[in-house]
């Protein structure tokens, strides 16, 4: 029997209003593990009003007995990374080994938070003329909120949470409608971290959530992460409503691959990048660009990896790749790579329809590879969040270059070379956020801010790091006199 998602509303368990549900399904068996309340917007005002009653007290408490309660709970995390890990996998689909990185990206965010002491500084000037003084400091900017997408279920409100929470803010989640298992963990940890009734709660829901989370006066910053029209959409509904909003869209990643790479680690390391996670992740490379020569030594090397590739449940030994998130899912990009080779692409590797077996109800597709794909075609500039690459060949990095250029997206972008020169230059021009030199899949490091450009964000503080430090507090300058008769006396 399936389980129903719980809220965590000032310190303690509660069932949603929802009069509606959805159904959670483990990607690769098909079974339904467990029910999410879409809940309602007297949910919401609920945890809001909580989180606002507790940041009174909150901002209060020293950041250095703060980050205390980070201590605990990195030390909670660790001591449940393997269950955690395995419920990933269950609900979200990817390999165990995968979920395993995933937990390792959340513990170093909250890692990088306990620096806050220190990262939440101001700065002061004394004598910015006779006898008076200026200072800046950083104060909380009240209840934050986070709105998830599924492919990371645990990370991704790491990108923000802890960083919030060390800067004293109070803070609600909104998980994901299809994976919220691993967050109703994770605030079971919480809940043993013991942090003051209010200051952390979990609201489980979809469209009808999100907005009450957007109108709701008391809510002051809102952090999002999903696809592109739902990143466009919560911005400028945020920011209508007077909120700060940092909004992370969707990708088109393309890789760019020079003659001189080393073509068995460019090989290995574009695989992992397209496939790993199913190409479930934002920074999957999507397009792999050529240049001369490198055509046909990287063509037959990625099919052999493609083709070679280990498909099944992420909890079964040896898999390399699991499933996409739903059915759905599956024939949207099983329709893509139709359409594609209707308009002259050739799927040199096919992964349509594949016989997983005692997984046949399950959401898969193996990895594809896809030749003489037209820049500028559906299949090469639609995010397909699936495990296939195309292959365009170019004949200069600056050909190479203009096509990165002219996506609509700027999430990452990558370079496979051994020359310094070529590396540079692309640095230099490439159109994105994160850039890759010899890397499939550059994802900043938590104390980085996780960046993106054009189409793939939407605000101007990144989550992460320094970023992260600034977009939950409020900067107040003070400007002080104290006139030099008034300290004779001392
Ligand atoms: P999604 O946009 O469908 O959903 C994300 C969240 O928005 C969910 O919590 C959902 O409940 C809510 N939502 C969906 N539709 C809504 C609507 N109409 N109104 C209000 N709220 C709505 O995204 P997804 O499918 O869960 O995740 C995949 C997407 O996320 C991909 O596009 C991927 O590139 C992107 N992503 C981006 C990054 C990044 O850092 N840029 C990281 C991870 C994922």
């Amino acid at each position: 029997m399936s389980t129903t998602m719980l809220n965590y509303i000032a310190g303690e368990w509660r069932e949603s209003a929802a009069s509606e549900f959805g159904s959670v399904v483990n990607p690769a068996t098909g079974e339904v593990i467990a029910e999410v309340p879409f809940s309602r917007a007297s949910d919401v005002d609920q945890a809001a009003r909580a989180a606002a009653t507790a940041f009174i007290n909150w901002r209060r408490t020293p950041p250095t007995d703060r980050v205390q309660y980070l201590f605990k709970l990195k030390n909670l995390l660790e001591a449940n990374l393997e269950d955690l890990a395995r419920t990933i996998t269950v609900e979200c689909g990817k390999t165990i080994t995968e979920s395993r990185g995933e937990m390792r990206r959340i513990v170093e965010n909250v890692e990088v938070a306990c620096g806050i002491p220190i990262l939440m500084q101001g700065y002061n000037s004394e004598d910015i003329a006779s006898g008076i003084d200026e200072m800046m400091i950083r104060q909380p900017v009240g209840v934050c909120a986070v709105i998830c997408p599924f492919n990371f279920p645990g990370m991704i409100p790491f990108w923000f949470m802890p960083y919030a929470l060390a800067c004293g803010n109070t803070y609600i989640v909104k998980p994901s409608e299809k994976v919220p298992v691993t967050m109703q963990k994770v605030f079971h940890l919480l809940d043993q971290v013991g942090f003051p009734k209010g200051v952390v709660n979990l609201v489980n829901g979809a469209v009808e959530t999100v907005d009450a989370i957007l109108d709701h006066p008391v809510i002051r910053a809102v952090s999002f992460v999903g696809s592109t029209p739902v990143a466009k959409y919560i911005y400028s509904r945020a920011s209508a409503q007077g909120k700060r909003a940092q909004c992370q869209g969707g990708a088109k990643n393309p890789i760019v691959v020079l003659p001189d790479a080393d073509m068995d680690m460019t090989t290995n390391i574009v695989a992992d990048s397209a496939f790993g996670s199913a190409g479930q992740r934002c920074l999957a490379a999507s397009l792999a660009l050529t240049v001369g020569e490198a055509k046909r030594t990287f063509a037959d090397a990625i099919c052999h990896a493609a083709a070679s590739r280990i498909v099944g449940y992420g909890l079964d030994e040896g898999v390399q790749m699991g499933p996409v998130i739903t059915r759905q899912s599956k024939e949207r990009i099983e329709g893509l790579i139709g359409r594609a080779m209707a308009e002259g692409a050739r799927a040199v590797v096919d992964g349509r329809a594949p016989r997983i077996p005692h997984y046949e109800d399950g959401y898969f597709i193996r990895p594809t590879v896809l030749q003489d794909v037209r820049a500028g075609s559906e299949i090469a500039t639609t995010e397909l969040f699936g495990p296939v690459l195309s292959l365009i060949s170019v004949d200069s990095l600056d050909d190479a270059i203009a096509l990165v250029n002219s996506g609509r997206y700027g999430n990452m972008a990558s370079l496979f070379t051994n020359s310094g020169a070529a590396a540079r230059k692309f640095r230099y021009e490439a159109q994105a956020g994160n850039i890759g030199i010899n890397i499939g899949v550059a994802a900043p490091m938590a104390f980085f801010p996780f960046s993106g450009w054009k189409e793939s964000f939407f605000g101007t503080l990144h989550g992460q790091g320094k970023h992260a430090v600034e977009f939950f507090t409020q900067t107040k300058v003070v400007v002080e006199r104290w006139p030099k008769e008034w300290s004779r006396q001392f």
